[in-house]
């Protein structure tokens, strides 16, 4: 290659892998992709040149400029970007695109040292025994709810099966129609009742059930009457449904059990009239239920787990269970559980309540980011989400910025990312599903990416 041809102008390869830019994608993708990346992006650029292209001024120190930033899309899209904080605004506060609930920040804080060496998850340190992993999350379930006892599992429809598996496989499980409901990501009570080999007998109509239907409905292949809270739609009008208490009596009658799959985790009833008909772990148990079963990230505020809680013998059978095994979360789950739980039992609020604001406080808040930011306070409803109190708008005041999709999409592919929504042409956020600590990370955020839109 003669001394003046342009392809002398490329950096080497080991030029560019030193780049502060590129040094951060060595620790996310290793040296090996990031290396392949960037070879194949200056083999491009040598076939530009051989080709006259670039050969402008500036033109080839732009193109190799913009390679680590090409280096970093490519790697992205082939193996996927890492997590990253998102400041949610969408007014949605159980968003189970954003990982449904936010942990409360001192849980969150106390779990690294936790999960970066060994903790005593399941040894018994007075005596140097072998524990139980479970113990301390049933206890303090057990003392949240009034129930016997509690049991932890991955998820909700974990607890389902679990129970399922354990007292019903191969008889019948009655359930009303206007319960058998869908949650999002293909989660059909049909189809866990049949996945954990149990018979589904469907009684009532999908907007009337009476206890009658139960009754008709009972065989000598009934082992369990299943009550599925709706909890992600409403039917209204001319309904009616056999309550927990009932259900409970007639079960008893007939030496069956009750589960009542509740859903969202709500341990204790909540003062909010939007969750005023959501019954709770507490009162579903007092009305007779012999076993409930929720979601640890709805409601309740904590990580990704099955909640089930109810009489002691029937919560030991389905520990002994040998799904259990199959089903029991690992110590992150029971990290952040713990930490929630006792939280709730002290008398912390739950991430849940920033729905609910004292209005002096966040009216300041909001007045705050609104001088700043030129923003206009406009009525705005927020929702529970996660499926949780549907069609139940929490009416209040959110900021509003000129701009729209636009700029919704700036902040959603900003640094940190930030979610709000567009209606009408403007760009809405909703203060309440962010915690008060991340405002001035909002405000940056609104700032740099509507500078962002100026430009482009
Ligand atoms: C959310 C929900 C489930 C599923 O819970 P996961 O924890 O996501 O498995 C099941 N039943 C009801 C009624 C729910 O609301």
């Amino acid at each position: 290659m003669p001394a003046s041809d342009p392809r002398r102008r490329l950096p080497a390869l080991e030029r560019l892998l030193v780049l502060p830019e590129v040094v951060r994608l060595l620790s996310l993708y290793g040296r090996e992709r990031v290396a392949i990346q960037l070879r194949d992006a200056l083999a491009g650029l040598r076939e530009r040149l051989a080709g006259g292209e670039l050969a402008g001024p500036g033109e080839l120190e732009a193109a190799v400029a913009a390679l680590p930033g090409a280096a970093a899309t490519a790697l992205a899209a082939e193996l996927g970007a890492p997590l990253r904080r998102v400041l949610n605004a969408s007014g949605v506060l159980l968003h189970t695109n954003l990982g449904r609930a936010p942990l409360p920040r001192s849980v969150a804080a106390a779990l690294p040292g936790l999960l970066d060496a060994g903790c005593d998850l399941e040894l018994d340190l007075a005596s140097g025994r072998r524990g139980d992993r479970n113990a301390r999350a049933g206890a303090l379930l057990a003392a949240l709810t009034g129930a016997e006892a509690g049991l932890v599992v991955n998820n909700n429809a974990a607890a389902l099966v679990l129970v399922l598996a354990t007292f019903a496989a191969g008889r019948e499980v009655i359930v009303s129609r206007g319960e058998l409901v869908e949650i999002g990501g293909s989660f059909r009570i049909p189809e866990i009742l049949a996945a954990a080999g149990t018979r589904l007998v469907e009684v009532g109509t999908t907007n009337r059930t009476r206890l009658a239907d139960y009754e008709r409905a009972l065989t000598s292949e009934t082992a369990l009457l299943l009550k599925v809270h709706t909890s992600n739609y409403r039917i209204t009008g001319f309904v009616e449904e056999a309550g927990a208490a009932a259900l409970a009596g007639l079960a008893r009658s007939r030496g069956l059990l009750l589960l009542v799959d509740e859903g969202s985790g709500l341990l204790r009833p909540h003062r909010a009239p939007q969750l005023a008909d959501h019954p709770s772990f507490t009162a579903l148990l007092a009305a007779g239920a012999d076993l409930v079963c929720g979601s640890g990230d709805k409601l309740l505020g904590g990580p990704q787990a099955g909640l089930l809680c109810g009489r002691a013998e029937l919560v030991a059978r389905c520990h002994r269970h040998p799904l259990y095994r199959a089903l029991r979360p690992d110590r992150t789950v029971f990290a952040a559980l713990d930490g929630v739980l006792r939280a709730h039992l002290a008398g912390d609020g739950l991430p849940l309540d920033r729905l609910w604001p004292e209005p002096a406080a966040h009216r300041r808040r909001l007045e705050r980011l609104a001088a700043r930011l030129g923003a206009a306070i406009v009525p705005g409803d927020a929702y529970v989400g996660g499926g949780a109190a549907p069609e139940r708008p929490i009416p209040g005041e959110i900021l509003a910025l000129p701009g729209g999709e636009r700029l919704a999409a700036r902040l959603r592919t900003g640094e940190p990312p930030a979610v709000g929504y567009a209606r009408e042409g403007r760009c809405l956020l909703d203060l309440r599903t962010l915690d008060p600590a991340d405002d001035e990370l909002l405000a940056a955020a609104v700032e740099r990416a509507r500078a962002g839109l100026d430009e482009g």
